[in-house]
């Protein structure tokens, strides 16, 4: 039998890694899809941990033979992607499936997988709060910070194409819904 789908989406900075961890650490069951990306490592991230890091023309290479079952050019020539590789292998381990992509790639899986798939869309309190965020995260240069503005702004018109919306306004009411979430639908 194959697991179950959740997927977590939400502009970047709106804290979804945060609740996809603490759902991690909550249930043995589910396990985390590892996303492939060109863009390039972070100095806590680990290769094969948090992302398969490969180099644009390797990671066009696996879109061409057909290895995702979605991609997207998140930021210009910085592509992510699912590969179906990781589905099956977290499958083939009897888990459910959790994952922590973007908007569009959340929609993808969704309309391959409906039935049982769970797409979750989690809101910052406000683009204002959302855009300190991302200030205060360390890891962007001024032109990075400014691709993630331009894309979270569009992203947060998405927010009526997903299952549930989670307002992440207070961490631990989230986390709880959250958990309330996931125990309801696996
Ligand atoms: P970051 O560079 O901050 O790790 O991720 C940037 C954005 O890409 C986030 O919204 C993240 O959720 C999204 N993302 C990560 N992996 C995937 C993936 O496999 N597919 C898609 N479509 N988006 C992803």
């Amino acid at each position: 039998m194959k697991g179950k789908l959740i997927i977590v989406t939400a502009p970047s900075g709106a804290g979804k890694t945060t609740i996809v961890r603490h759902l991690l650490n909550k249930y043995d069951d589910i396990a985390f899809s590892v996303s492939a990306t060109s863009r390039s490592k972070r100095e806590h991230e680990k290769d094969g941990v948090d992302y398969y890091f490969l180099n644009p023309s390797e990671f066009r290479k696996k879109i061409e033979a057909g290895e995702f079952l979605e991609w997207e050019e998140v930021y210009e020539n910085q592509y992510y992607g699912t590969l179906k590789s990781e589905v099956q292998r977290l499958w083939d381990e009897g888990k459910h499936i959790i994952f922590d992509i973007d908007v569009k790639g959340a929609y993808n899986i969704k309309q391959a997988y409906p039935d049982f798939s769970l797409t979750i869309f989690v809101k910052p309190p406000s683009p204002e709060i959302l855009f300190e965020r991302l200030r205060n995260r360390g890891s962007e240069t001024p032109e990075s910070y400014r691709r993630r503005v331009k894309r979270a702004t569009l992203e947060l018109q998405y927010e009526d194409k997903f299952d549930k919306v989670l307002l992440n306004d207070d961490l631990d009411r989230a986390l709880k819904e959250a958990e309330f979430l996931v125990e309801e639908f696996v």
